[in-house]
């Protein structure tokens, strides 16, 4: 067993330290949230440091890195705890990059990976329904085939950037006379089609993304956008379980970092703020919380870290998938709460930025499956 990072890894790393701290500082990112609004020329210069492709293979003019290198990344990029430069940059590899590599046919793969690599491309991923988030496969949208196009109609709900992307990977019904997962397809719907809307909503963290509700009327899409091909019609729920594993990963990676920033500003805080003469982590109360907190974190880097080289490994691993993705999300929403009692009465103020993780931490708790489903796919493993 070997729990090295290698030395490229370590300057991987570096690197995304290096860029997060001179291009987010706190205060920006604390203006940021406030304004609701992330701004473009940092993604920008996300983009000149070349981790937009570093899943994409060098024959798509990617970095060919591997899920290792991807998941230092994430947590580098969310330890900034600016919520916008995470999410901009998990839309272009989780529901871009990673979707078109493992589903996509050759043609798709050739006309999509460069451009994602260089982050050109913005992609959503368009699977939530007003009726139905855990029950993913009970989509209504509907998608009929007609000529060289199919004509999607229907609603999503919580789609993350959906407003902003050039295309939304959108599952739609293409059989309603079969069971519920048997009748589905994936298709790469272009955001520009007419027909397409995203609105987005109101929400109480995660202010420098956007989630919206998107509706298809009439939305014509070629059938060179069925994701994987016309031999992938009916299959999309296969396929979308095919990725699961690595969006799982995306999201305890991303909570990680934000744990991580979350754990370093409370000790810091306990370190430096007195009462009773003495500072306050010197009461045990209080260092016994650092103490549940480092353990948590230590327990959700190693659960995070061997998903990914499971994944790298090509071993089988959705079960840990699940037990990274509910460790993790679950230790920084601990950890926030931990944060808001160490932080006192300042937590709950905006110049501080505690309140902020409390509020952004729930979003990765529920989003990408709650911690019920995780429990669900836990126990169904265990033969339950
Ligand atoms: C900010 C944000 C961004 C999001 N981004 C996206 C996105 O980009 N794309 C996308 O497709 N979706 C996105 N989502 C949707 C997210 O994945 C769903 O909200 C989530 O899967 C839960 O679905 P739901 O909200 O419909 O809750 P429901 O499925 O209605 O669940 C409600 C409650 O019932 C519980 N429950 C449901 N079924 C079971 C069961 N079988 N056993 C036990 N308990 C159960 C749930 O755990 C939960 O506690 C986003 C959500 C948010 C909040």
């Amino acid at each position: 067993m070997d729990f090295q990072f290698t030395e490229q890894q370590e300057m991987l790393r570096a690197t995304v330290r290096e860029f997060v701290e001179k291009e987010c500082p706190r205060q920006l990112v604390r203006k940021w949230d406030e304004e609701h609004a992330f701004p473009m020329e940092v993604l920008e210069k996300l983009k000149k440091i070349g981790v937009m492709g570093i899943i994409t293979p060098v024959e798509y003019e990617g970095m060919g890195g591997s899920i290792i290198d991807y998941t230092i990344v994430c947590e580098e990029l969310a330890r900034s705890t600016c919520w916008g430069l995470a999410s901009y940059f998990n839309a272009v590899i989780m529901y871009g990059t990673d979707m078109i590599l493992h589903c996509g046919n050759e043609e798709q793969k050739k006309y999509f990976l460069p451009g994602l690599a260089r982050g050109e491309l913005l992609f959503a991923y368009g699977i939530t329904e007003p009726d139905s988030g855990s029950d993913a496969a009970a989509a209504k949208t509907m998608a009929v085939e007609k000529g060289d196009h199919y004509i999607l109609n229907g609603s999503k709900m919580f789609i993350t950037l959906a407003d902003k992307a050039d295309y939304t990977i959108t599952l739609a019904r293409t059989d309603k006379d079969v069971a519920k997962h048997k009748g589905l397809t994936l298709f790469i719907v272009d955001t520009k089609s007419k027909g397409y809307s995203a609105r987005p909503l109101k929400k109480m963290g995660g202010f420098t993304d956007t989630t919206c509700e998107v509706v298809y009327d009439n939305v014509e899409v070629p059938k060179t956008h069925i994701l994987g091909g016309s031999e992938a019609v009916n299959r999309g729920w296969q396929l979308l379980i095919s990725t699961l594993e690595t969006e799982h990963l995306e999201v305890a990676a991303n909570s990680l970092g934000y744990a991580q920033a979350a754990f370093d500003d409370s000790l810091q805080y306990a370190k430096e703020r007195n009462a009773f003469g003495q500072p306050i982590g010197k009461f045990q109360a209080i260092s016994h919380m650092l103490a549940e907190m480092a353990v948590d974190l230590h327990l959700a880097r190693l659960c995070v870290y061997q998903l990914a080289w499971l994944r790298d490994s090509n071993k089988p691993c959705y079960k840990e998938s699940c037990m990274a993705k509910l460790v993790a999300t679950e230790c920084w929403t601990n950890m926030a709460h931990r944060a808001m009692q160490i932080f006192g009465g300042y937590s709950l103020m905006y110049e501080y930025d505690v309140q902020r993780y409390l509020r952004d931490s729930y979003i990765l708790l529920i989003g990408g499956g709650t911690r019920q489903i995780q429990k669900n796919m836990i126990a169904k493993s265990l033969g339950l």
